[in-house]
């Protein structure tokens, strides 16, 4: 297994993963420009090309995982994606609304963002769900655990034999250094995620982006063992509950930033709301 750094714009960054078998996958795509670029590079240290992967299994369908389908599914590879999710694939301009809000941009220019940085629409091969098994030949077969939240089509990749999950998005801690604040458009959904997430045993833990365990500004881990996979499950469940507990109190995400019991375990210091915060407070509105 190899995890290999995607990044656009110098900014975002999306850590995809390299699971090396009879049948070669990579789980997420990164951006557009990924596959021929980072992915590209990283796969020729070990060896590998591109057109050698078979698979490319979305965590999730979001723009940053999911952009770089196209020209991986161009290449060779089949393109698996939750049923809940696979919408956006077909269509890229399906995300624009949650985007829009969670960017702060307007439609128009949500859509020119997606349409650049995602390849193009594409029929996704396989349309997953909770229980399937996708099998890499040899003894690596990864299972499906749907853990809606995050998006409605998140999906743990769990390796039972290696007691590893590559969980993309779905378990957030107090979110990443810059916004602060964990993405979720489902809150229910992402508190039971991350309880079932609890429930596998799991003992390596693979994330996309290096979220916070803490208040501090530092970033944790990508990939976590042992007692770290606990803590991190933990942070994230504490997290949710303080972010419904002040939701319950106020929807206006300028009020919740200010906000006595929330803002010192997240780190926010009232001079800026966090940016997900109206993505995430308008997920508890609405569920
Ligand atoms: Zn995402």
């Amino acid at each position: 297994m190899i995890p290999i750094r995607c990044s656009v714009e110098g900014v975002v960054v999306v850590w995809t993963y390299y699971i090396d078998a009879p049948r070669p996958a990579i789980v997420d795509a990164g951006f557009a420009a990924s596959p021929d670029t980072d992915i590209r590079d990283a796969l020729a240290k070990a060896g590998v090309r591109v057109e050698d992967l078979r698979y490319v299994i979305n965590t999730h369908g979001h723009w940053d995982h999911a952009g770089g389908d196209q020209p991986l599914q161009r290449h060779g590879a089949k393109v698996a994606v939750h049923r809940d999710d696979a919408a956006l694939l077909r269509d890229r301009a399906a995300g624009v609304p949650d985007m829009a809000r969670l960017f702060h941009l307007s439609a128009d220019d949500m859509r020119a963002f997606l349409f650049e940085h995602v390849a193009g629409d594409i029929q996704p091969d396989r349309e997953l769900v909770e229980g399937d098994v996708i099998d890499l030949g040899g003894d690596v077969r990864l299972s499906i655990v749907h853990v809606p939240g995050h998006s409605p089509g998140s999906v743990a990749i769990w390796w039972e034999q290696e007691r590893l999950a590559f969980v993309g998005d779905a378990v957030q801690g107090s979110g990443n250094r810059i916004l602060r604040c964990p993405i979720f458009g489902e809150p229910n959904g992402y508190r039971a995620s991350i309880r079932k997430l609890g429930s596998l045993g799991i003992e390596t833990l693979c994330g996309a982006h290096r979220f916070r365990w803490g208040p501090d500004g530092a970033e944790g881990p990508l990939a976590m063992g042992g007692a770290a996979v606990a803590a991190a499950l933990r942070i994230s469940a504490e997290t949710e509950a303080l972010l419904r507990d002040a939701a319950s109190r106020s929807s206006d995400p300028a009020v919740v930033a200010r906000d006595e019991t929330i803002a010192g375990a997240l780190g926010w210091d009232g001079s800026a709301v966090p940016r997900p915060l109206e993505f995430t407070l308008h997920g508890y509105a609405a569920h």
